[in-house]
C-alpha cells in the first residue's frame, strides 16, 4: 500500500511564533515528506507492502524501520499540536496526578528527560497494559509500540524540529513546545470513555467495569472481548457508542 503524506489540522504559519512557518515548510513539509517517500520506494515487493504503518514498526529492522518509524512519529507528533491550546481536562490532570504527583511534576519530568536525551530522538508520554502512564526516550527512530507501550504525547528531539527557530537552545525550542500541546487531543488517548447502549441506555463505565458480566473494574470499553453483550438488553459491543 501506498503511504499518504499526512495532513496537517492547522496553517504552517498558525504556530508562530512558538513554531514558525519555515519550521513546518522544512520539519513537515521536507523532512517527513522525504521520510513518507523513503518509505514507499523500499516496500514494493516485500512482505512490509501489505501491511500497515505499525505493523511494520514492530515486524521491520533497519531502513524499514527507521522510515516507517519516523512517518509514524512525525504524524503523531505534528497532529499533537494546535494554535488554540485548551487546558488540561479534568480527567487527565487526575491520571498525570496518580502515575506523577501534579500536572506540572509531569511537565517537569517531561522537560528534563527531552533535555537530556543524548542526540537525536524522541521522549514519550505512553501508558502501560495496566493504563499507568509513564515517560520513555527512545533514540532515532524508536517508537514505544515495539515495547508493547501505548503513546500518548511525544516531542522531536532532533535537532532539525527546532535548529531554525531556536538554533542549539533545545530547552527554549521544549518551553515553546508546552505552549502548543493539544491537550484535548492527548486526553482522548488516555482517558477512558463511558459508551452508551443505543438500544437501552445501558451506560458501560470503565471505572466500574461490569462485574456481573466478567468485566473487572478498570477495563476500557475497548478492552471488553467482542463476543460481550449488553448486561440490560443482550446486544453485542457493535450497537454501543462513546460518550462525550
Ligand atoms: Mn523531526
Amino acid at each position: 500500500m501506498n503511504h499518504p503524506m499526512p495532513s496537517l489540522p492547522y496553517a504552517a504559519e498558525a504556530l508562530a511564533p512558538h513554531m514558525s512557518k519555515e519550521t513546518i515548510d522544512f520539519h513537515y513539509g521536507k523532512h517527513l515528506q522525504t521520510y513518507v517517500d523513503n518509505l514507499n520506494k523500499l516496500i514494493p515487493g516485500t512482505p512490509y507492502e501489505k501491511m500497515s504503518l505499525e505493523q511494520i514498526i514492530r515486524k521491520a529492522d533497519g531502513p524499514v524501520f527507521n522510515n516507517a518509524a519516523q512517518t509514524w512519529n512525525h504524524t503523531f507528533f505534528f497532529q499533537t499540536l494546535t494554535p488554540q491550546p485548551t487546558a488540561v481536562p479534568e480527567k487527565l490532570a487526575e491520571l498525570l496526578t496518580r502515575d506523577f504527583g501534579s500536572v506540572d511534576a509531569f511537565k517537569e519530568a517531561f522537560t528534563k528527560a527531552a533535555l537530556g536525551l543524548f542526540g537525536s530522538g524522541w521522549v514519550w508520554l505512553v501508558s502501560d497494559k495496566q493504563h499507568k502512564l509513564s515517560i520513555v526516550s527512545t533514540p532515532n527512530a524508536g517508537n514505544p509500540l515495539t515495547q508493547g507501550l501505548k503513546p500518548i504525547l511525544v516531542i522531536d528531539v532532533w535537532e532539525h524540529a527546532y535548529y531554525i527557530d531556536y538554533r542549539n537552545r533545545r530547552a527554549a525550542f521544549i518551553e515553546a513546545f508546552w505552549n502548543l500541546v493539544d491537550w484535548e487531543k492527548v486526553a482522548e488517548r488516555c482517558v477512558m470513555k463511558r459508551y452508551e447502549c443505543t438500544a437501552c441506555d445501558y451506560i458501560y463505565d470503565p471505572e466500574t467495569g461490569s462485574p456481573e458480566t466478567g468485566i473487572a473494574p478498570g477495563t476500557p470499553f475497548e478492552e471488553i472481548p467482542d463476543d460481550w453483550t449488553c448486561p440490560i438488553c443482550g446486544l453485542y459491543k457493535d450497537a454501543f457508542r462513546p460518550m462525550e
